[in-house]
């Protein structure tokens, strides 16, 4: 199966499917790794705007922020138990380093990875479960 879009072909089945990983991180299309997945910055795209591809069903619920919550939590925890023991500064210097690297890390982090769990959802065909 091929799939042209203004005369240029953009899916060949006979190649596989681009990287989960690579396409979710960069926020491209999961199929074609061409289109845009994001609307805005967590709003999924109606579809892809170069293969067409249905993005409805993306549904990576508390997915992302559960790995920002766990990935973030530990760094600054980390580092403010190092920050503690090493130099032993007031409570305000805790308060805004870990403020800020909280906000900031969770900001950073969470399209990428929420662009991945959309990827590895169409990678592997994922779908809510019924009852037949
Ligand atoms: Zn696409």
């Amino acid at each position: 199966m091929r799939i042209r879009a203004r005369g240029v072909l953009i899916l060949d089945a006979t190649r596989p499917l681009p990287s989960p990983l690579s396409t979710g991180l960069r926020g491209r299309c999961p199929r074609c790794g061409e289109g845009h997945m994001f609307n805005g910055f967590l709003t999924f795209a109606p579809s892809c705007d170069a293969c067409d591809l249905d993005y409805s069903g993306f549904n990576s619920g508390d997915g992302p922020a559960f790995f920002v919550m766990s990935i973030v939590g530990t760094l600054v925890v980390g580092l403010a138990l190092w920050l503690e023991i090493t130099y032993e500064p007031p409570i305000w210097v805790h308060a805004l380093v870990a403020g800020t690297l909280a906000i900031g890390l969770s900001l950073a982090i969470i399209r990428p990875l929420k662009g991945v769990l959309a990827a590895l959802q169409f990678a592997n065909k994922a779908e809510q479960g019924r009852f037949r």
